[in-house]
């Protein structure tokens, strides 16, 4: 169990929570694909994912089969290359079998999401991503009572770019006011796709809700990803797109972003 006077993260930079205001929109891919980008900066990163019921970023680095180990100091991270510049802690790598449904109330999420703020051995960390379930649920709420004894330097808040999920990250926004989160800025996900015979761009999920609600609630806007079927392909098979990919529009908009942190 975390002690109570565990030191929060004392080794860590800087800490960013990847937000969103439904399930679907890319939250994991964007949390993933910045924790490569710094990575391939020249940084070390950890990844924590409290999505706890649904932890999909052990599949998205390949990392699936594998299973966090005890240290004196706490939980090792899961690392995706031998140099340990990229770690990742996710509930996925605690359970006994990998279909196995995590099925918890409140406290025990709260007990969780404690346990991987203080039992986790980071050693020293550029940054943390949090990758967040979607919603404002208890872990938003655990995850923000925990980390303010330390600084959160501030929350990308992921929405495709429709009015429907437009909306939702509209609520984000308000739990970041109340909870006096830094909103580093609205990214919008998923907006268009390039047709690859023709090269016609079709705004499948509308366009420009995302600037918007960022130009409303004056915060900054981060820029827009394509659907790109290689950037699915690579989150199915544990691919490194940002490495494989560099010169595509969503690892440019991943690069730029991160330039900013
Ligand atoms: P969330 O974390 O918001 O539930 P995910 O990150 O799991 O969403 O993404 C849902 C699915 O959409 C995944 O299969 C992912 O690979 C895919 N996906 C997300 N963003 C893109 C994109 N820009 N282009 C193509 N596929 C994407």
């Amino acid at each position: 169990m975390a002690s109570e006077n565990a030191q929060i993260l004392p080794n860590v930079k800087r800490i960013f929570l990847v937000l969103s205001g439904k399930g679907g929109v890319g939250k994991s891919t964007v949390s993933t694909q910045l924790a490569l980008t710094l990575q391939n900066c020249g940084f070390k990163v950890g990844l924590l994912d409290i999505d706890l019921c649904g932890p999909s970023i052990p599949r998205m680095l390949g990392l699936e089969n594998s299973s966090v180990h005890q240290c004196a100091q706490g939980w090792v991270p899961v690392y995706t290359t031998p140099d340990q510049t990229l770690g990742v802690m996710s509930v996925g790598f605690l359970l006994a079998n990998k279909d196995d449904p995590v099925v918890w109330r409140g406290p025990k999420k709260t007990a969780m999401i404690k346990q991987f703020l203080t039992d986790v051995y980071w050693q020293d960390l550029d940054y943390l991503i949090i990758d967040t379930p979607p919603g404002t649920s208890d872990e938003h709420i655990s995850v923000m009572e925990n980390l303010k004894s330390v600084r959160c330097d501030g929350a990308i808040l992921v929405t495709t770019p429709q009015a429907v999920a437009v909306g939702d990250v509209r609520r984000e926004l308000t739990f970041c006011r109340k909870t006096g989160l830094k909103v580093t800025g609205i990214l919008e996900n998923m907006c268009g796709y390039v047709c690859p015979h023709c090269s016609e761009c079709t705004n499948i999920f509308s366009y420009g809700g995302g600037e918007s609600l960022a130009e409303m609630g004056k915060v900054p806007f981060l820029g827009r990803i394509p659907i790109d079927p290689k950037l699915t392909k690579a989150m199915e098979c544990g691919e490194n797109f940002i490495t494989s990919f560099n010169e595509s529009v969503a690892a440019q908009t991943f690069i730029s972003i991160v330039k900013n942190f």
